[in-house]
């Protein structure tokens, strides 16, 4: 398979979730519209070395698609890591980047039968928001949206208002948020991702298709959990960001 050719970005639009979290806008240069399915990513050639190999860095698209070229990205500031730290450092409004895309098999089928459960952390929200945005926004026929959300504090919980709002507006969307590191005045639920998933397939007995997105510490325990609950591997889909 031939690689996409590289395309030039412009940074129109930087808004911060929270201190280590901000939204890249990016304008796609030479195309009305940009593109893509949800949940594919997009891979930069960052100046943070002189190996082009080094220099690579992929982002999943955050926003859903829609009738212009501009996408959203949304980016973590890893300690010491050389790309997000590009983004921190060089990134604001005007700025220029180098990517090719959209990439990747992390999408949603034609259809659907099954409920589906979308079980993220931290930034791996970011395909899962498009993919929702595209299913409410479209109404797209779909039994049961289940979005497991786990981050550790409230102040991670990113784009938290929007979900509860769709959340409120289609009884079929449901979203589930937990925090790890929650402090004394929350209410909500308390823990990491697997029990809430776990709750919702009740225990491996209801008929569900799975989709993970994260680091790959929760992503290989979820898809464990979901092996040992009997899901077979054609009912788990997975998006590792290593
Ligand atoms: C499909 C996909 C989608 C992703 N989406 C998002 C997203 O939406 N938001 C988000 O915040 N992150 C996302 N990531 C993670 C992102 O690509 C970066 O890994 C993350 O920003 C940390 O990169 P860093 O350069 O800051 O950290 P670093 O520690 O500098 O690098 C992180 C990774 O880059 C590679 N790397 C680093 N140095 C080298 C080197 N010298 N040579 C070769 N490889 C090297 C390694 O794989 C390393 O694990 C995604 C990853 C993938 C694969």
């Amino acid at each position: 398979m031939s690689l996409l050719p590289w395309q030039n970005a412009t940074v129109v639009d930087v808004v911060a979730h929270n201190a280590h979290t901000k939204s890249y806008f990016l304008a796609a240069e030479g195309v009305e519209v940009f593109a893509f399915k949800p949940g594919q990513f997009v891979t930069f050639d960052l100046p943070i070395a002189d190996r082009p190999s080094q220099r690579m860095r992929s982002y999943s698209i955050a926003s859903a698609p829609g009738n212009n070229n501009v996408f959203e990205l949304v980016v973590t500031h890893k300690p010491n890591g050389a790309g997000s730290g590009y983004f921190f450092d060089h990134c604001s409004i005007g700025h220029q980047l180098k990517f090719r895309g959209p990439q990747g098999t992390f999408v949603l089928p034609d259809s659907f039968n099954l409920p589906i459960a979308l079980i993220c952390t931290g930034t791996g929200v970011a395909p899962f928001r498009s993919q929702v945005k595209y299913l409410l926004e479209n109404n797209i026929t779909i039994p049961e949206i289940h979005l497991v959300f786990g981050t550790r504090t409230l102040s991670d919980a990113l784009y938290k208002e929007e979900f509860e709002s769709l959340a409120a507006a289609h009884p079929h969307f449901h979203y589930h948020l937990t925090l790890s590191r929650p402090d004394h005045n929350w209410k909500g639920k308390h823990g990491y991702v697997h029990e809430l998933y776990t709750d919702i397939c009740k225990n491996g007995t209801v008929d569900m298709d799975f989709f993970l997105c994260g680091w790959r510490m929760m992503v290989n325990e979820a898809r464990t959990r979901l092996q040992d609950l009997g899901y077979p591997k054609e009912r788990v889909h997975l998006e590792v960001y290593d």
